[in-house]
């Protein structure tokens, strides 16, 4: 059995676990990091490019982001912005679409106007779009055939902005960064073990000793970015016992190319479901996705049956998981939507019945168009806090205060990867006593260099 210290232990490679190894690497003086992952390469799981939307979420046209949330979020996406068109491969990492929340019939409508008052003196480029403005840049959600469509539309949107990621290319431009800053720094070592599983972790002295199948790994401290896994492994250490997990799979469908961009429709708020969208998939170019749907599924990895025994270990069902089980169940909306959601994933009228919800999208589109994307998306691992029996929508952290960290991060978790690190970074810091580079990490990362072009970025590096 082979014996390694590290000062900082990350487990997972996903886009969250390799952001923060960038970050750690790159902007703190930690000497020894290392990562442990269980497949052979970074970001197999959630942020596998066709298991997520893609989508860089600023805040603008998600209506069930309140200003607040959108603000944050906002930041979070600048952050990699500005990482993502810093780097050589930008073209690869992040993409421009147009974008549009889309209001249908008059209530929608209203809504999205009332949106647009409030949200535009924070985003410039936001732009409040009628039915001719609308097939300007997507005909076919405008039009049915050749004709307007009948009901009264209306959609805040842009045209001109950063709206796609390849999370999976990300996370591999963030462990070759880090492997890249580590070369140009003597006294730093960065080790990523691929197919190392973490088996269990035990508290010793000041830290922690984490095992694998051959190998047992000791750290000054931790961070687990592992999905829903991390909850497992906080549970096994006695941590976020009041936290349960019930995982959310999103399916997706294909159609021939019918959108140009990004198009969301308005957040149901009875629902804590994300609403479906379209887009192109950035690795599917002539085609158009659909979804994500939203079912629950007792896995904690989507398509793995193997973590059918690790998700009974964290739901943890006790009177107050069945309340807010209960509770959700109750709404009459949430019922049917979770009823229809277990319709989706049943073949033949599954096609019918998300036909009928995308003709919201685009009014034309037919039958044959439809085809069921198999094996993608992923699963968002949404937490049920026992304490205040209620389901969490956003990502959640467990701070053990003894330096150990456990992330969950269902979306916008991908989004707001940076962000995330960088709380983490500075929890971990200080327990360490160690520094951060504050003002490469504002210059690199927090300025503003929305202006700057996947071009400009590949002449930039060209000449440096
Ligand atoms: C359907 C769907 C749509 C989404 N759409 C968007 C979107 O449009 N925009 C957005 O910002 N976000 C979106 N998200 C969320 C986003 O995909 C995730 O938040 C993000 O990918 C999470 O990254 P992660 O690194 O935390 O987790 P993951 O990518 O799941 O990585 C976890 C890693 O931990 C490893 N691991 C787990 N257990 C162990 C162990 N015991 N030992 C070693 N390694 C382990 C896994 O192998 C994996 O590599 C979506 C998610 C889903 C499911």
């Amino acid at each position: 059995m082979s014996t390694n210290q590290y000062d900082l232990l990350i487990i997972g490679a996903g886009v969250s676990g390799s952001a923060l190894l960038y970050l750690s690497t790159k902007y703190t003086d930690i000497k020894n990091i290392g990562v442990i992952e269980k497949y052979a390469a970074p970001a197999r799981v959630n942020s596998l490019s066709s298991n997520n939307s893609q989508t860089l979420h600023c805040g603008d046209i998600e209506t069930n982001y309140t200003l607040d949330k959108a603000l944050k979020v906002q930041r979070a996406a600048a952050m990699l912005r500005n990482y993502a068109l810093a780097q050589p491969d930008a073209h690869h990492i992040i993409f421009k679409y147009p974008k549009m929340v889309l209001g249908v019939g008059n209530g929608e409508c209203e809504l999205l106007k009332k949106r647009f008052e409030v949200f535009s003196p924070h985003y410039p480029e936001l732009k409040l779009l009628d039915k001719k403005a609308i097939a300007r840049i997507e005909p076919n959600v405008s039009m049915n055939g050749d004709r307007f469509r009948d009901e009264e539309v209306i959609a805040l949107g842009s045209t001109d902005e950063y709206t796609a990621v390849n999370f999976e290319a990300l996370s591999r431009s963030f462990v070759r960064q880090a492997q890249l800053a580590a070369d140009l720094d003597p006294d730093k070592n960065i080790d990523v073990h691929y197919n190392s599983h973490v088996e269990h972790i035990r508290i010793e002295d000041d830290g922690f000793i984490i095992e694998t199948a051959d190998a047992c790994y000791r750290t000054r401290t931790l961070v687990a970015c592992a999905g829903g896994h991390s909850l497992k492994l906080a549970h096994d250490l006695g941590y976020g016992l009041n936290f349960s997990v019930l995982p959310i799979a999103g399916s997706y469908y294909f159609t021939p190319h019918v959108l140009n961009g990004k198009v969301y429709t308005v957040q149901n708020d009875a629902l804590p479901f994300a609403a479906i969208h379209g887009d192109p998939d950035v690795l599917v170019p002539g085609e158009t996705r659909f979804g994500p749907t939203a079912l629950v599924l007792p896995i904690l990895e989507r398509y793995n049956l193997k973590t059918l025994p690790d998700f009974f270990q964290v739901f943890r069902f006790d009177r107050r998981v069945a309340k807010v089980l209960w509770n959700l169940l109750r709404v009459r909306d949430i019922r049917n939507y979770m009823f229809k959601n277990m319709l989706f994933e049943i073949p033949l009228i599954r096609k019918w019945l998300f036909l009928k919800d995308v003709r919201k999208i685009i009014p034309s589109l037919k039958f044959r168009d439809l085809k069921f994307a198999h094996k993608v998306g992923g699963i968002r691992p949404q937490l049920i806090d026992k304490d205040n029996c209620k389901l969490l929508m956003g990502e959640a952290k467990i701070d053990t205060d003894i330096g150990g960290i456990f992330n969950m991060t269902p979306s916008p978790g991908g989004t707001s990867c940076i962000e995330n690190a960088e709380a983490d970074m500075r929890i971990v810091t200080q327990h360490l006593g160690a520094k951060i580079n504050e003002s490469a990490l504002q210059k690199d990362l927090l300025n503003d260099h929305s202006t700057l072009h996947c071009d400009d970025a590949m002449k930039n590096s060209e000449h440096s």
